[in-house]
């Protein structure tokens, strides 16, 4: 297991890149601890599989360094980084058995025959293909091969790294909640560092200890699901993260005074923001309280989702969404305020921490 440095990390598909644009990754410089389980998460076309295919040594960055553990291993390929990848559709060998599909691996690396036995007998358990083994991969169905991928990716302990891309693509609802569950138990058990892509916040929430949120080439926050909730780096994060997302006004500043439209509201500090800036102001739905006091809303329309209520209103000239009890009563005349700790001020997209 290693930890992982992306040192500097840029790429460039195309020759002689000129602007940002050109980068389908445009800066990474970060530290994946050792035995860590990560979420790589964000909306198709970001980066995601390209910091993947970078950090197995599929694909060489335009720019920077890959280190394992402080040794640098961008010019080494994937085999001699010792990382299993798995893809999001099924890479097996339809001429062998299921059986021998999840032995080649460790067969490969010499692991006594006894032993093979035992660890494919195991991984054919976990992913419920027991039944199945002496049959040629070739005879089954998609999600069975890709059960197959998964096995094979997991069948070895000596790996520094499992680096999984959207793997559960294929795989039907009831047997993708199965298998995330085995993949949670397995990374407790075993501790490898693992790296897991997703564009489903849900899939990436229930998996990973720290995710690792990726937005347009860039990776705009790593952190706990609570962090990502209650304190959304950037405006990406507070609309991808959460349903409904964050609500994001533009919003101007005056000290610790910052206004809406035409209602105001004061901070308990003064954010540090240029005159040129953009600035928003951010807040989830769940931290708007509804009733009879505070600003005036205009409600447009409520929705009923059991235990709680989205209405949807505009607050002053700003569509917002508020989260409320089902049982909350939501007067005609409604009125809102927010939770001043659960304000958020961004400038130009970025959160203005109390430091500036
Ligand atoms: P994700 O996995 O998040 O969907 P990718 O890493 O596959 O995103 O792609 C990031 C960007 O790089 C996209 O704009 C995509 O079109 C581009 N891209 C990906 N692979 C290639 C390639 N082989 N050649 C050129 N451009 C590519
Ligand atoms: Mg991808």
């Amino acid at each position: 297991m290693a930890r992982i440095t992306l040192d500097h990390i840029r790429h460039a598909y195309g020759p002689n890149p000129k602007s940002e644009a050109d980068y389908a990754l445009r800066e990474v410089d970060h530290e994946w601890n050792d035995g860590g389980a990560y979420a790589l998460l964000g909306p198709s076309g970001c980066g995601k599989t390209t910091l993947l295919n970078i950090i197995s040594g599929l694909l060489h960055p335009s720019h920077g360094r890959i280190l394992f553990d402080g040794q640098d291993v961008t010019n080494l390929t994937t085999q001699a980084r010792n990382i299993a990848q798995v893809f999001q559709f099924p890479v097996i060998y339809d001429t062998m058995t299921v059986y021998d599909n999840l032995a080649f691996p460790l067969r490969n690396r010499g692991v006594p025959e006894p032993e093979v036995d035992r660890r494919v007998r195991d991984m054919l358990e976990i992913i419920d293909l027991s039944g199945w083994a002496k049959r040629k991969a070739q005879r089954l169905t998609a999600d069975q091969k890709q059960k197959i991928s998964l096995g094979r990716g997991l069948v070895r302990n000596d790996v520094n790294a499992i680096l999984f891309d959207e793997p559960l693509t294929v795989i039907d609802p009831q047997m993708k909640w199965v298998l995330r569950s085995q993949l949670k138990r397995l990374h407790k058990q075993f501790g490898f560092t693992m790296v897991y892509v997703t564009h489903d916040q849900t899939e990436a929430l229930t998996f990973a200890d720290k995710v690792v949120v990726m937005y347009d080439g860039q990776i705009v926050q790593i952190g706990t699901p609570a962090e990502l909730f209650e304190r959304p780096s950037h405006t990406f994060v507070g609309y991808f993260i959460g349903s409904p997302g964050m609500n994001v006004m533009p919003a101007t500043l005056d000290g610790q005074t910052v206004s809406v439209g035409g209602e105001t509201l004061s901070l308990d500090y003064a954010p540090k923001v240029a005159p040129s800036d953009k600035v928003e102001l951010g807040i989830r739905p769940e931290f708007i309280r509804i009733g009879r006091e505070g600003m005036p809303v205009s409600i447009s329309r409520v929705d009923d989702i059991g235990r709680q209520k989205i209405v949807r209103a505009s607050f002053a000239g700003q569509p917002i969404a508020i989260v409320a009890k089902e049982d909350a009563e939501i007067p005609a005349e409604a009125r809102v305020t927010f939770d001043p700790a659960a304000i958020s001020i961004y400038a130009n997209s970025w959160r203005v921490g109390r430091e500036g």
